[in-house]
């Protein structure tokens, strides 16, 4: 499960070893979701 942070957009790979982004030093990391930026049509 990779995550990304909310505030530089860096990918993290775990969030086991640590609780922050370790480029900047935010703390709120989103789930990355391959499915979320693909626009999907139901028609
Ligand atoms: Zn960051």
């Amino acid at each position: 499960m990779a995550y990304v942070c909310s505030h530089c957009g860096k990918k993290l790979k775990s969030l086991e070893k640590f609780v922050r982004c370790t480029y900047c030093g935010n703390r709120i990391l989103i789930k990355e979701r391959p499915n979320l930026a693909k626009e999907v049509s139901t028609d």
